[in-house]
């Protein structure tokens, strides 16, 4: 039996997996905001309560916004109050008489919820990107997230643009600062906010996303001009991931993993962005959506 817990800044989501990965239990609590025991109790108490349901003691996993600070194991997050700079992981295993829990970014366990898809199990590696108000990924090899040293693996968004992404901009190109202190982060272009940022930047106009999609479909000729220009920009940097990551699948989640003018034109765009040995990977929509962290962080603990 396989527990998991998608950890957020208002509600904490538990599901409980069986053997064959089928969802067995689901239950929401708010999460405690600031009490960081509160915060320990209410996930060790869903843990007592599914071992008494089901009669077994199951695999522990977390998923959150944020990592953990690879040495010392302190939580990093904005979103999460209680738990910002706490050993959550250490203290919960203590607080459950030193079982074991396993805790990561809950875009990781997005991927290695995709990655467990019984369509996708057999591809040795997985690379989930969400396109979302944010851009992040988690990179999946042989089932298993692939954290790095300092658990940044899969940040891509904090990459910077590449330089023939920057050419693809023109003159006009804009340098966005990011939150993490750097400027031109690929998330301040690919993400959906940056994609509202781009065509405001572009034509002087603050649309939603959505809108600039829809008048895409009507045929609005500044609209389509954009989506050509944003299609492309997505290819180069989808590109210059593949030449570093040659994952044999990427999977989409996030608001604008909906626009299904990606999955028609970015594999064939990504061709000549890529070695001329390699094939694009297929790209493919998220088929588990909000459901993903839980079932992700769940899945953390399968051998
Ligand atoms: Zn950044």
């Amino acid at each position: 039996m396989y527990y998991g817990f998608d950890v957020g800044g208002t509600k904490i989501e538990f599901g409980a997996f069986d053997n064959d990965l089928n969802r067995v239990a689901t239950k929401r609590v708010p999460t405690p905001t600031t009490d960081y025991q509160e915060l320990i109790d209410t996930l060790a108490t869903l843990v007592r309560e599914a071992d008494e349901e089901f009669g077994v003691e199951g695999k522990i996993g977390i998923g959150l916004p944020g990592m953990e600070e690879a040495e010392t194991g302190a939580v990093l997050t904005v979103n999460i109050g209680a738990a910002k700079g706490k050993t959550l992981r250490k203290d919960l295993e203590a607080e459950l008489g030193g079982r074991h829990v396993a805790l990561e970014n809950d875009a990781n366990c997005f991927a290695l919820s995709e990655a467990w898809d019984e369509d996708l199990q057999h591809y040795p590696s997985v690379a989930g990107l969400i396109m979302g108000t944010g851009f992040g990924g988690g990179l999946i090899y042989n089932g298993k997230v692939f954290s790095g040293k300092n658990n940044v693996a899969g940040e891509l968004g904090h990459m910077r643009l590449p330089l023939d992404a920057w050419l693809h901009l023109g003159e006009n190109a804009p340098m966005f600062d990011c939150g993490c202190e750097n400027k031109g982060c690929i998330d301040n272009y690919l993400s959906g906010r940056g994609f509202e940022m781009l065509y405001a930047h572009q034509y002087g106009e603050s649309l939603k996303a959505i809108q600039v999609i829809e008048n895409f479909y009507a045929g609005e000729e500044k609209a389509v001009e954009f989506v050509d220009m944003y299609l492309e920009l997505v290819a180069i940097c989808f590109g210059n991931m593949m030449t570093a990551l040659d994952s044999h699948v990427i999977v989409l989640g996030g608001g604008l993993s909906n626009f299904d003018e990606i999955y028609r034109q970015v594999p064939e765009r990504m061709q000549k962005h890529l070695l001329s040995v390699a094939k694009p990977p297929a790209i493919l929509k998220a088929k588990h959506g909000d459901s993903g962290g839980v079932r992700g962080a769940a899945f953390l603990n399968i051998e």
